[in-house]
């Protein structure tokens, strides 16, 4: 893998860090149907279910983060909980 991931596409959960490579890949592979998000974004909708993907989450290094993917939250205790999730993530990221 070279770089760190950025970029997703929200169909299947391929990233890269170069967002062209997204672009590229959706065009290929879905016929420019699918959306690039932000690999944050892309953990967590997964973790919110926002996203569906039959696939079971790609193999990457943050693994041990995402606990229960399909878990859905809708209580305010877990939007909060969520949005420090996402701020974790940005920093083991080094996203800003
Ligand atoms: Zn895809």
């Amino acid at each position: 893998m070279s770089g760190k991931p950025r970029w997703a596409c929200s169909m299947c959960g391929m990233y890269s860090g170069r967002k062209y490579s997204v672009r590229r890949h959706i065009m290929n592979l879905h016929g420019g149907l699918s959306n690039i998000v932000s690999f944050v974004d892309y953990l967590a909708g997964r973790r919110q279910a926002t996203y569906y993907f039959p696939n079971p989450i790609p193999n990457y290094m943050m693994k041990q983060q995402v606990q229960s993917p399909t878990t859905a939250t809708t209580r305010p205790g877990e939007i909060l909980k969520d949005e420090l999730f996402r701020t974790t993530l940005r920093k083991r990221l080094g996203l800003r």
